[in-house]
């Protein structure tokens, strides 16, 4: 190997699991015999959603980008959310070669329960405790600060014993504007869907990957207009995906999308209609290409 070659980014991917919400809520005034072309509803409307997550692993960090649900709520929780398959948190880890105590850093994109519900678990003396001992969790407090005083719209999905146990446990940091976290990751925020929610775009080589979370939550979350009932502000919600759309189509960025079950990256196109997913690849395909 060439001394001179600088450190190279790696990146993994996995799905922690999927669960299934209704398809509806999920593309706001879309209607569903449009929707209903890119994912199948069930008989009760729901559609299956992924929980993945990126690992991001430079020369002396690794960053984990969100964390799923977690394990924490009673069973009831668990029935509604009807989930199924994926590898886990702890065996995504290790598929990708790691333990829960290599992660150095998790970005948490928001607080809503799926996707830092993975950040505490309930130890066996019945204790909070971190799941990712060595690591600090990195988040907005613009966003921290609308989930400890939640608004009525979004109350449901900031669970409190998601959220204090973090605080206690002294694992926050804050950021108080967009950053670079390290060299070649860095930290956009939007606030449409929920206020200061993070957006990370990883630089790999040449290539850019942008972490979709709940901006581009799936490859049909592509077309502007196609969005979330669950976002608080759709105009912003909008008008930053089109800004992001421009750069990302402009620059031949791809997008992981962390709840396609279907797609796990993808690059956009503009076409006649506006914005469309253009390619539909996985990790490993941005990774080699
Ligand atoms: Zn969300």
């Amino acid at each position: 190997m060439d001394e001179t070659l600088l450190w190279e980014v790696k990146l993994f991917s996995f799905n922690i699991a999927n669960f299934k919400a209704d398809g509806g809520a999920m593309f706001g005034v879309v209607p569903r015999v449009i929707w209903s072309r890119y994912v199948k509803p069930d008989d009760q409307n729901l559609i299956p959603l992924a929980l993945r997550s990126l690992l991001v692993q430079t020369e002396d960090r690794l960053i984990l980008i969100d964390n799923g649900i977690g394990d924490k709520q009673d069973e009831k929780f668990f029935r509604h959310l009807n989930m199924f398959g994926g590898l886990g948190l702890e065996g995504g880890l290790q598929k990708a070669g790691f333990s829960m105590q290599d992660v150095t850093d998790v970005i948490l994109t928001h607080l809503h329960f799926d996707h830092c519900g993975g950040g505490v678990y309930i130890d066996s003396d019945g204790e909070y405790a971190a799941t990712f001992p060595n690591a600090r969790y990195w988040l907005t407090r613009e966003q921290w600060e609308n989930a400890i005083n939640p608004n009525p719209r979004e109350a449901d999905s900031f669970l409190r014993e998601n959220l204090i146990p973090m605080q206690e446990l002294g694992l926050l940091e804050f950021i108080e504007e967009e950053k670079e976290l390290v060299p070649g990751v860095e930290l956009r925020i939007v606030h449409g869907h929920t206020p200061g929610q993070i957006i990370p775009i990883i630089r790999f080589g040449t290539k850019t990957l942008v972490f979709g979370a709940d901006l581009f939550p799936m490859a049909a979350h592509i077309p502007v207009k196609y969005n979330m009932a669950y976002d608080l502000e759709v105009l912003k919600t909008m008008e930053e995906k089109e800004e992001f759309l421009q750069e990302i189509q402009t620059n031949g960025y791809s997008i992981l999308f962390q709840h396609d079950t279907q797609h796990e990256c993808g690059t956009v196109r503009l076409g006649k209609r506006g914005y469309q997913l253009d390619q539909s690849f996985g990790l490993e395909n941005f990774i080699q290409s």
